[in-house]
């Protein structure tokens, strides 16, 4: 019987200094599971440096890798996307290149795959440690909030880093949304996910691709792609103040009509119409973002452009 494969795919941005580490950590993971082949996945996010020549070389070296490279930096999800779509194996892994990703887990992750009935067994940090406090706030109270409004499960401190059943990724692979949350996705699909948990790891080499800013607008993208509940609180604000102002409008009528008060001061017209027009102009950019994501959805551009593949000759 042909041995069962597992696909390592590895989404790679500027990963000059770290593939060469994080290759000889994964080949000396797999001589150490021989129940089973692999295949390695680079994907060649666009990267700027030497990215591209280290997998070429290693390509040339071992039959085992492959490797996908993009016309320009079209993301990690694109970049995840792109690997899973092109993976043949039984099961597949995603892994960041900076080993911040522990693949000394791999073998825990096949065993429990294949022994159990789960058809993912997935990884979570339960500790943010070496990372901005700041940020560890933010992340946190993002969790928070996407999972009060949203349907699909989604786990705080939950990596990329999981092992897929074909199954599994088969349907991944048939959510071709072009604004992609993955963290979102996976959960989305459902299937029995059982969740490993490690202490953070800092990368080996090079620097994190993520400012603030750039996880600021992930989380809104996060929560604009698997919630629709900022449009329904959009609304009832808007209800809201329909209210208000015709409770104001009668209380004036009437206090005039029997009192015969003057109306007084525009000072406070003023700030009304501010503090209104302001509420009006939030919630058209609420309606704003959704509408922009379903503009580029309807538009139906490819996740990403391939430019090189290991069978093409170089
Ligand atoms: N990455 C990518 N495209 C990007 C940004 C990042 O393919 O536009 C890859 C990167 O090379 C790494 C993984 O995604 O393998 C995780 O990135 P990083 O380590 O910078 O993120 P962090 O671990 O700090 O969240
Ligand atoms: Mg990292």
């Amino acid at each position: 019987m042909a041995k069962e494969k597992i696909s390592i795919i590895v989404p790679c941005y500027n990963e000059e200094e770290s593939l060469p580490i994080f290759y000889e950590e994964i080949i000396s993971i797999a001589k150490s599971m021989k129940k089973v082949d692999f295949e390695f996945l680079f994907v060649d996010d666009g990267s700027r440096d030497n990215t591209l020549e280290v997998m070429r070389a290693l390509s040339k070296k071992d039959k085992r890798v492959r490797y996908i490279s993009f016309s320009r930096n079209f993301g990690k999800e694109a970049a995840m996307y792109a690997g899973l779509e092109n993976a043949i194996g039984d099961y597949v892994a995603v892994m960041d290149a900076d080993l911040q990703d522990p693949p000394t887990l791999l073998p825990v992750m096949y065993k429990d795959i294949k022994e159990s009935l789960y058809d993912c067994v997935a990884t979570r940090r339960v500790s943010r440690v070496g990372e901005p406090k700041i940020r560890s706030f933010f992340a946190r109270q993002f969790y928070k909030i996407i999972n009060k409004i949203s349907k699909a499960d989604i786990v705080d401190g939950a990596r990329d880093f999981r092992l897929m059943t074909r199954q599994m990724v088969d349907s991944i692979v048939g959510m071709r949304e072009y604004n992609r949350f993955s963290k979102g996705i996976f959960g989305w699909v459902g299937f029995k996910t059982k969740w490993l948990e490690y202490e953070n790891i800092e990368r080996v080499a090079g620097v994190t691709k993520w400012s603030f800013w750039k996880l600021f607008l992930y989380s809104i993208e996060g929560i604009i792609a698997f919630s629709t509940a900022p449009l329904v609180i959009a609304s009832i604000i808007g209800m809201l103040f329909l209210l208000i102002a015709f409770i104001l409008i009668i209380v004036i009528i009437v206090k005039t009509l029997a009192f015969g008060d003057p109306t007084a001061g525009w000072p406070s017209l003023v700030c009304i119409i501010f503090f209104v027009s302001g509420i009006q102009l939030f919630c058209i950019g609420i309606i704003g973002q959704y509408l922009s994501k379903t503009y580029l959805e309807t538009k139906g551009r490819p996740i990403y452009i391939v430019r090189e593949r290991e069978t093409d000759k170089k």
